[in-house]
């Protein structure tokens, strides 16, 4: 069974789908009087503990000038934190540091007010202090701002808390941070469906005349607020990043998304690139990590999900296809070594011949789970040591299942995974019917994995790689990126008739510095394949093709990677250094200010913004000097 898709909208593929199971079932039944599994090799996964974070204080320090700073506005007792805003400023490559010292904070150019302000957080002198730094070109931007000694700041007059607004629309302004939003999909997003009586809270603010409103709820009141104040400008959301952004991102959003898959949904993505176009706009020579490696404007990440008997030789067929087009791709493997009612075992050797080749071809390979059962989200976390040598599940029918668990499935695909491929490290996973555990990302912390592709981008919201939360909550973060799938290859009319809408949203994501998730099952070899051969044939040339675990590798390194920017004594130079954790290729970064020279081992664009460093080793640390044309 390789279907990945919700029921709603999609009876055809059900149907088929049903047919199988009817068949493999009948086979399931016939095979069961042999219950012995085959003797495979594997490789023991050891069970990690999870380790915690630092408080943001200690993770996000202040160390140069052009950070952003941001200024923590909840006392020490409360439970919020600033994941939400610790994705968005990551993920666009904006340098920022946290305190709660608003002295410290007023040292430079741009300050965040997080996550609120009350009457409790600031007060009367406080107030007149941010509203200096204003009017001397200061910039802020803040979200949720509910006390009325910043109205005059912030340009409102009064304000509307609400869980009933659905809607919000950007009105078409010239304002500097609505830069990257220029399509429709970008113009207008939804905060939730209408079939919850109730959705998120947000704050509709009535604005003071001479204040620009960028963005209106359906009900008319003002979402985000643009003030100017002697030089400098500030803006004001009244909306949360965290249920905007990470609400999204951990499928906890009340149905924001407008589609499932196969379309462009920047529904979160919206608020990043606000963020982003905020810091170029106000920030003074401005320097950005870039989110594509190699002075690239964007990815196409690769991959097939190896579900089926049938589904292995053609696999070596893509193989062959991509690598004739300059690409590769990973394969997500089902490790099926028991018969049970969906199908029959089907992970030997015949089959594990084709993997080795695969692999010593140069595809990556991941693990797609052991049973795919499509009632995996509701599996128990089990116990961390479930091993291919006691653990048995059994799928029962379509969603229902015995003597499964989330560990089971993720750890012991992992042991044959690494125990059958020569040089396998299974670092990769993928769910079965994209069906997602809020248990995964501890199971798969735990045993070993660093990546995650089991939920849609148009699901989430989201077309950037981002940390899965633990227990897909809102306290703490997970060492999981995830990198959702942006088009599939089953809902009708099929990945074949699809290829220019699936063109057309991998050129919008590319607009925006985001990359785009392939994922085309191989049980054929045929139709599929040269659909994506014409896919990649008419990628432009400055949109990278790679596998997903080659890219997943270089945002992980790139994630955390430390970096800072410090003037010297020329006005026209600066020093640019960086030590990475990891080995990584093709890091790149974007300078508002265009570049003569860089004295150091790194390589300049054709256009003068960008620099593109050499492969780094684990632990490096660099130096560049950067000289100004101007
Ligand atoms: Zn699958």
């Amino acid at each position: 069974m390789w279907g990945l898709l919700r029921d709603s909208g999609l009876k055809q593929s059900l149907t088929a789908a049903l047919l199988v199971l009817v068949v493999g079932g009948a086979l399931a039944a016939w095979k069961m009087t042999s219950k012995t599994v085959p003797a495979l090799r594997i490789k023991e996964v050891p069970l990690l503990e999870l380790a915690h974070r630092h408080p943001p204080f200690q993770e996000f320090p202040e160390s140069f000038p052009l950070q952003v700073a941001v200024l923590w506005t909840s006392p020490a007792t409360s439970p919020e934190n600033p994941l939400a805003l610790v994705h968005s400023l990551k993920e666009m490559g904006i340098p920022f540091f946290f305190t709660r010292d608003l002295e410290q904070a007023l040292r430079h150019r741009l300050v965040i007010l997080y996550p609120n302000v009350d009457s409790d957080t600031l007060n009367q002198a406080q107030a007149e202090q941010l509203t200096t730094f204003v009017r001397q070109g200061g910039s802020i931007f803040a979200q949720n701002v509910f006390w009325g000694g910043l109205q005059p700041l912030f340009g409102f007059r009064s304000f509307a808390p609400s869980r009933k607004r659905y809607h919000l629309a950007f009105s078409a302004t010239n304002d500097p941070v609505m830069k990257y939003l220029n399509r429709p999909e970008e113009r207008e997003t939804r905060l939730g469906s209408g079939h919850y009586p109730e959705i998120i809270w947000s704050n509709g603010y009535v604005p003071n005349s001479g204040t620009d409103v960028l963005a209106y709820f359906d009900d008319g009141t003002a979402a985000l607020l643009a003030n100017p104040v002697g030089r400098g400008r500030v803006y004001l959301l009244g909306l949360s990043l965290a249920d905007v952004v990470l609400r999204s991102q951990n499928n906890h959003d009340y149905e924001a998304e407008r589609h499932y898959v196969n379309a462009f949904e920047p529904g979160a993505d919206v608020w990043l690139l606000i963020l982003r176009a905020w810091y170029e706009a106000y920030a003074k020579d401005w320097v950005r990590l870039s989110t594509i490696s190699g002075g690239q404007r964007s990815a196409l990440l690769l991959s097939h999900d190896v579900d089926w008997e049938n589904s292995f030789a053609p696999g070596l067929d893509f193989a062959r296809i991509e690598r004739t087009n300059q690409a590769n791709s990973t394969f997500f493997v089902q490790t099926k070594y028991v018969d049970d009612a969906n199908s029959n075992a089907f992970f030997f050797e015949s089959n594990l011949k084709i993997l080795r080749e695969m692999k010593s071809g140069g595809s990556s390979i991941g693990s797609h789970s052991i049973i795919h059962s499509r009632g995996f989200n509701k599996f128990e976390l089990g116990s961390g040591h479930e091993t291919y040598g006691s653990y048995r599940p059994r799928g029962l029918g379509f969603d229902t299942a015995s003597g499964a668990t989330v560990f089971g499935e993720v750890r012991v695909s992992k042991e044959l995974l690494d125990g059958e491929i020569p040089g396998q490290d299974t670092i990769f996973f993928r769910a079965g019917h994209l069906r997602v555990p809020n248990s995964l990302p501890e199971a798969l912390e735990r045993s070993g994995y660093q990546f995650d592709s089991s939920f849609t981008a148009d699901d989430v919201l989201s077309n950037f790689p981002f940390l899965l939360p633990r227990d897909l909550g809102f306290e703490e973060d997970s060492e999981i990126y995830e990198f959702p799938v942006t088009i599939e290859d089953e809902a009708p009319p099929g990945f074949a008739k699809r290829v220019p809408q699936a063109l057309a949203v991998i050129l919008a994501n590319a607009e925006n510095g985001a990359v785009s998730v392939v994922l085309v099952h191989s049980n054929e070899s045929h139709l599929k394949a040269d659909a994506e051969q014409d896919l990649l044939r008419q990628l432009p040339t400055d949109i990278v093709k790679t596998d997903m675990l080659s890219f997943a590798r270089f945002w992980r390194a790139r994630d955390r990677l430390q970096w800072s920017v410090s003037a010297t004594s020329i006005p026209t130079e600066i020093v640019l250094q960086m030590t990475s954790e990891g080995s990584v290729n093709g890091l790149t970064f974007e300078f508002q200010r265009p570049i003569s020279t860089i004295i150091g081992d790194a390589a300049l664009s054709p256009d003068n913004h960008h620099v593109v460093l050499p492969e780094l080793k684990p632990g490096q640390r660099v130096s560049l000097r950067v000289r100004y044309l101007r």
